[in-house]
């Protein structure tokens, strides 16, 4: 079977050589299909109004591997995670299943996370009892709005009642709603959209929109950094437990508590996601490690 990987998860598997400062610690791994994606996100490399079937998911390139072979060079490598990404395609709901089975079936008991839209929730216990404990919730936009103006395949709300679903199958603090800040909504927007997600019981994994050549978004502005280190710190205050409300007022104050690790990349445990945002040269959105960190 094949599949796409993230360069930086064909390197630390040694299948290709790269010099990488900050290694990914999970595996990334994406569903392959010769058209791309069905759906139509208007910031998506992989999306069908781009074209579809390159080898780009946001500004990382993704080559197609042998998923064998790619199972394999992952035995020995440090990773602490596989994750699982899907795209819309005829029975990709099936193909998940069968990448997390051979993945099993090589003897590679790892943590594993997916990331999808909305499906079956009996196809969610199936992944729970293949080793998935988190699941990634593709929803991207912080309102419904911006979620039909950049042509989202779901209803905001179909996503958010996917992540409640899910929530009762994998269990507290196991659902990363994946939100990308810059795709045309407001600051605040977007905090209401991350306090609202934890006070349903979800965590929020931050991503900044990434203008990607291609695709109809490429000429827009990556976000405002001081905007999204504001969400970074807000999303952190959120997920160390400080309530829902008062972490609002902390923001609305401008009393955020400045911690260091608010600037780590956001998401399933292990999940470092390096340089998936932002070159290497800067402006860094997500850090994948705390020693990345300028002092
Ligand atoms: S947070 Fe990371 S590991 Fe979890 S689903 Fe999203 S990309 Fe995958």
């Amino acid at each position: 079977m094949r599949v796409r990987a993230s360069l930086g998860t064909l390197a630390v598997s040694g299948l290709v050589r790269i010099k990488m400062d900050w290694p990914p610690t999970t595996a990334y791994l994406l569903q392959s299909s010769e058209g791309g994606c069905a759906g139509t996100c208007a910031f998506c490399p992989q999306s069908s109004s781009a074209g579809g079937g390159g080898d780009l998911l946001s500004r990382i390139r993704w080559p197609e591997v042998e998923l064998r072979e790619l199972v394999e060079g992952m035995r020995s490598s440090r990773l602490v995670r596989i994750c699982v990404q899907t795209i819309i395609k005829e029975g990709f709901e099936r193909e998940v299943i069968d990448i997390l089975r051979e993945i099993r079936g090589a003897g590679i008991d790892l943590p594993a996370s997916v990331a999808t839209t909305p499906v079956d929730v009996d196809l969610l216990r199936e992944m729970r009892r293949l080793g998935v404990t988190h699941l990634g919730v593709g929803m991207d936009a912080a309102t419904p709005e911006i979620a039909e103006a950049v042509g989202k395949p779901f209803r905001w709300e179909d996503y958010l009642r996917f992540a409640e679903e899910a929530l009762e199958v994998f269990g507290p603090g196991s659902v990363f709603v994946h939100l990308i800040f810059g795709l045309g909504e407001s600051e605040r927007e977007f905090a209401d959209a991350m306090i609202y997600l934890y006070s349903r019981g979800l965590q929020v994994a931050l991503f900044a929109f990434t203008p990607v050549r291609g695709t109809p978004m490429w000429g827009r502005p990556s976000p405002d950094l001081a905007g999204y280190r504001r969400m970074q710190r807000l999303r952190y205050a959120l997920s160390a437990g400080v309530p829902p409300g008062e972490a609002r007022e902390m923001y609305e104050r401008g009393r955020l508590p400045e911690d260091r690790r608010a600037l780590l990349t956001s998401g399933c445990p292990g999940c470092n996601r390096p340089f998936y945002n932002e070159s290497p040269s800067g402006p860094i959105y997500n850090y994948p490690a705390a020693e990345a960190i300028p002092p």
